[in-house]
């Protein structure tokens, strides 16, 4: 679903992605995890063409994602609309809501489907209550985001994200900014993602969470993928020094 090679990224002087390698297959879960500063975040944005990639090619679905390749062998930024019809296939939740706080919780749903997707209003409308009665939130559509939780915010960006049927879920440190209470209500919902088969990259600070969801995790350090493995082999025993420094310090 997802390949990425040689990915580099670059701000300025510094080279921040230094070569990111990844296969992500339909109905995957792959939890990314390691120092904050290592790249995680980067690799996530160029996953959206939030950045544009320095050097590399990221497919998504088997096509280049933000170019077009002439028959020379050429590329060209993709236009604009293209773009986001591109980006529309990758949802992405991030660990601010963004929210629009002027907006009820159902208008911040339906609004995307029906300006990028084309969606009828009805249809949108009927999307968005059926995803809030499956993140557990039925009955907050009609309130306003400043109202919720954290915890309920962060359900609402899911089904928010959920509601132009992406192909891919990318999540980043979804939880970092929620209570501990509300916490838990979050990372039930991703589970269920994940069960129904929801092919997602997530980027997490919860390890006993990306134990219990991913399929595999990714270890990054210094714009670099240093390990790859199940949950059950990299914890009881991660190869690389740098990924046991790592779990010596969080765990
Ligand atoms: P992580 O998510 O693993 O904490 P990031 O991908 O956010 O790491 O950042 C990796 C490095 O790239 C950091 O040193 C950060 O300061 C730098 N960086 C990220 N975005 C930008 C940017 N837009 N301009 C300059 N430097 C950036
Ligand atoms: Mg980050």
């Amino acid at each position: 679903m997802i390949s990425i090679r040689n990915l580099h990224k670059r701000f300025g002087d510094t080279e921040i992605l230094k070569g990111v390698d990844l296969e992500i297959a339909a109905n995957e879960v792959v939890a990314i995890i390691g120092p904050s500063g290592s790249g995680k975040s980067t690799v996530l944005r160029c996953l959206n063409f939030l950045e544009a990639p320095t050097a590399g090619d990221i497919r998504v679905d088997g096509r280049l994602l933000g170019y077009v390749e002439t028959p020379s062998g050429d590329r060209r930024r993709l236009p604009e609309a293209d773009l986001n019809r591109q980006r529309a296939e990758i949802g992405m939740v991030f660990q601010q809501f963004n929210l629009w706080p002027h907006k009820t919780v159902l208008e911040n749903i339906i609004e995307a489907p029906i300006l990028v997707r084309g969606t009828p209003r009805d249809e949108a409308v009927a999307i968005a209550r059926a995803l809030l009665d499956r993140v557990g939130l039925g009955h907050k559509a009609d309130a306003r985001p400043t109202t919720l939780s954290g915890g309920q915010q962060q359900r609402v960006a899911i089904a928010r994200s959920l509601a132009m049927k992406p192909k891919v879920m990318l999540l980043d440190e979804v939880t970092s900014a929620l209570d501990p209470e509300t916490v838990r209500e979050v990372l039930d919902v991703i589970a269920g993602l994940a069960k129904e088969g929801m092919t997602m990259l997530l980027v997490t600070h919860e390890m006993a969470f990306a134990r219990e969801v991913a399929d595999r995790i990714v270890f990054m350090d210094d714009g670099r993928i240093l390990e790859a493995a199940p949950p059950a082999q990299f914890f009881a025993a991660p190869a690389h020094p740098r990924a046991r420094a790592f779990l010596d310090k969080v765990l």
